[in-house]
């Protein structure tokens, strides 16, 4: 073992501060990577407050990682010292499911291992994020990624980029259809850069008129201010996907009445609340409400490659760790372009 600096918060209603923990040497499969950035997401945040129940504390929140390789355990294939590298919300599974064995290692039927807040696979040892100096992970679990990319642009890849990226692909997404893109917040605005790529007609529906111009400059061709009368209206019976990242209750039936005939509700964000669903929203034009969660092994390298390809990363505000709360405020305000990320040199 050995003493690793991080952030932490002890409770639900405790800030983030300066917590020493230890992380272990790393093993046969393992590599070490010195944190460089880590993304703030807002299921950090959802987490650390305990808003989802069932949290675990000490919390080093944290599961938009990237770095660079420091050390590797002899059996390490596929990462040299000095490669950059990432960790994205989980850190292992258990590797012979039906679920692991097709790569959505997500849906693990006996145990994922969240990058934190979780337990390790002996179902024992807590796991800490990457709101910290340095982290371990067997290099069947830590992704390659492009030199040419800026690291700090790359980190939110790793959960806003996946989280996104898989159900665009999951319900097929591309030319000749139309994609309502809901909150342009961390997750949204990678949803619309993405869907935007891939060929799709993307709509952003926003809480923040503000955001506007934003929007189209990430590739939406339309914005409509939710929170304006009647502004939905016009949407009924539109889109093929509605991609759904809004972190607070909403209504969704209202989303719902957007979709055409088959057409997909997605929903990625996680309101701490239950949402009523009214069955005609549903029956009316056949549509299914789907949920999606981050994404496997091979669909994130593979996102992360698609992403290197097309040059595609996020619009982030580099903060030192000091100010993480701070950003959090910012972000429950909606006030984030797009997605605060810590330079971990300020630890
Ligand atoms: P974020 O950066 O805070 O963005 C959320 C956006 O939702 C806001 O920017 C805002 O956009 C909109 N919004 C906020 N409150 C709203 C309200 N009351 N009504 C309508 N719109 C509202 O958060 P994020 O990091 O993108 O995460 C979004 C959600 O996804 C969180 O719940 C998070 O836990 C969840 N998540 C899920 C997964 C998964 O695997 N499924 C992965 C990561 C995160 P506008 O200003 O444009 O309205
Ligand atoms: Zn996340
Ligand atoms: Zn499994």
């Amino acid at each position: 073992m050995f003493p690793t600096r991080g952030y932490a918060t002890q409770g639900p209603s405790s800030k983030l501060e300066p917590f020493t923990f230890e992380r272990r040497e790393p093993g046969p499969h393992d590599v070490l990577i010195d944190i460089a950035y880590c993304g703030i997401c807002h299921s950090d945040i959802h987490q650390a407050r305990d808003e989802w129940g069932g949290a675990i504390f000490p919390m080093v929140p944290g599961h938009e990682i990237v770095g660079r390789v420091a050390r590797v355990g002899p059996q390490v294939h596929r990462f040299k010292v000095g490669d950059p590298a990432g960790v994205g919300c989980f850190v292992d599974s258990c590797r012979t499911c039906e679920s692991c064995r097709a790569g959505e290692e997500q849906y693990c039927e006996d145990h994922t291992a969240f990058t934190y807040n979780c337990m390790e696979m002996d179902k024992r040892t807590p796991t800490y994020g990457g709101y910290s100096s340095q982290i371990v992970v067997d290099e069947r679990y830590t992704f390659k990624i492009a030199p040419k990319l800026p690291l700090a642009n790359v980190a939110p890849l790793l959960c806003a980029g996946i989280t996104t990226y898989s159900p665009l692909r999951q319900f097929k997404v591309g030319p000749g259809q139309r994609i309502a893109v809901v909150g342009l917040g961390g997750l949204g605005h990678m949803g619309v850069k993405l869907a935007a790529s891939m060929g799709a007609e993307v709509t952003v529906l926003s809480t923040s008129r503000s955001k506007e111009q934003d929007a189209h400059r990430l590739g939406a061709q339309h914005f409509v201010a939710t929170n304006e009368p009647g502004a939905l209206d016009a949407l009924a019976n539109r889109f093929h996907v509605v991609l759904d990242t809004v972190s607070a209750s909403h209504d969704l039936n209202a989303y719902l009445n957007l979709l055409r005939l088959d057409g997909v509700l997605a929903l990625v964000g996680v309101p701490p609340q239950p949402i009523p669903v009214q069955a005609f929203s549903l029956i009316m034009k056949r549509r299914i409400l789907a949920g999606s969660l981050i994404g496997g092994i091979r669909q994130t390298q593979e996102m992360l490659d698609y992403c290197a390809d097309k040059n595609i990363t996020a619009d982030v505000e580099v903060i030192p760790i000091q100010q993480v709360e701070a950003a959090y405020e910012r972000t429950l305000k909606s006030d984030v372009r797009y997605r605060f990320v810590i330079d971990m040199k300020t630890l």
